[in-house]
C-alpha cells in the first residue's frame, strides 16, 4: 500500500522567534503539495504561535518538540496539549532520545503523552530507538518491541493510523553516521510487524514510520526508496531553509 511520506524537521533547541519566523516565511510557499508529502517543522515552544500564524493558509505544518500529559495544573514550566491545540498546532513530537536521556522520559509518560495528544487533536510523532549497545548486543528487537507496544498502550484502533513513528537510533542522531538504508528498513519492517501484532496487518500497513539519524538531502532518496520507510525526521539539516527544501525535494 501507498503511504504519504512525512518529511518532519525538528529544530531542537535553535532559533529564536525571529530566526523562526524568517524561516517559515522563507520555506512556507516552497513546499510541496500535500497530497506529494507532508511537510512539518518541529520548533521550541517560544516559537510556536508565532510561526503557526505564519505558516496558516500554507501546506507547511508545525510541531511542538514535547508536551505534557495533563490538561492543566501545578506543572511549572510545562506545557499542555490543551494549550498546544488552542494555538492550532498540527502534530507534536513525543519521547525524542534526547528527552528520554536528558529529562527522564519514560515509555509511561511517552504513552501518556501519545493518548493525550490524540485527546487533543495533536498529531504524535512518537520516537524509538536503539543504543549502540543495544544495537551490538543484539537486543535492538526487543528494545524496540517493548517501547512501540508501550506507547500504543489504550490508543483506540481506529486512531493508531494516525501515530507517526520514528525509528531513530540513537548512536545515528546529531553523529553524521546514519544507518544504511537497509538496516533502517530493517528495523521499520520491524515496527510494523510490532503494530501489527497489536492491531492487525491492515491498520500496520497504514502507520507511517520515519527514519530519523543524520539525514541529508544527499542521502534522503535511499532511504525513502524503502518499502517501510515512510519519511524522516531531521535535525542538523532542517536548520537552513535551502536544506529544508531538498529534502522534501528529495521525497
Ligand atoms: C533528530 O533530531 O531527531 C535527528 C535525527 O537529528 P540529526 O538529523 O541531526 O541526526
Amino acid at each position: 500500500m501507498s503511504r504519504k511520506p512525512i518529511i518532519a524537521g525538528n529544530w531542537k533547541m535553535n532559533k529564536t522567534v525571529k530566526e523562526a519566523h524568517e524561516f517559515v516565511e522563507a520555506v512556507k510557499d516552497k513546499v510541496p503539495s500535500p497530497e506529494l508529502v507532508d511537510s512539518v517543522i518541529a520548533a521550541p515552544f517560544l516559537a510556536l504561535d508565532r510561526i503557526v500564524a505564519d505558516a496558516k493558509g500554507s501546506d507547511l505544518k508545525i510541531a511542538a518538540e514535547n508536551v505534557h500529559f495533563e490538561n492543566s495544573g501545578a506543572y511549572t514550566g510545562e506545557v499542555s496539549p490543551v494549550m498546544l491545540e488552542d494555538l492550532g498546532v498540527d502534530y507534536v513530537v513525543i519521547g525524542h532520545s534526547e528527552r528520554r536521556a536528558y529529562f527522564a522520559e519514560t515509555d509511561d509518560t511517552v504513552n501518556k503523552k501519545v493518548l493525550a495528544s490524540l485527546e487533543h487533536h495533536l498529531l504524535p510523532i512518537f520516537c524509538v530507538g536503539e543504543s549502540l549497545d543495544e544495537r551490538e548486543g543484539g537486543r535492538w528487537q526487543a528494545v524496540i518491541k517493548n517501547q512501540v507496544t508501550k506507547a500504543f498502550a489504550g490508543v483506540p484502533a481506529d486512531q493508531a493510523p494516525a501515530v507517526v513513528v520514528a525509528y531513530e537510533p540513537i548512536w545515528a542522531i546529531g553523529t553524521g553516521k546514519s544507518a544504511s538504508s537497509d538496516d533502517a528498513n530493517e528495523v521499520c519492517h520491524f515496527i510494523r510487524e510490532t503494530v501489527a501484532g497489536l492491531y492487525g496487518e491492515a491498520t500496520a500497513e497504514k502507520v507511517r514510520i520515519q527514519y530519523g539519524g543524520s539525514v541529508k538531502p544527499a542521502n534522503i532518496a535511499n532511504f525513502l526508496a524503502q518499502s517501510d520507510i515512510d519519511g524522516a525526521l531531521v535535525g542538523g539539516a532542517s536548520l537552513q531553509p535551502e536544506s529544508f527544501l531538498a529534502l522534501l525535494d528529495g521525497a
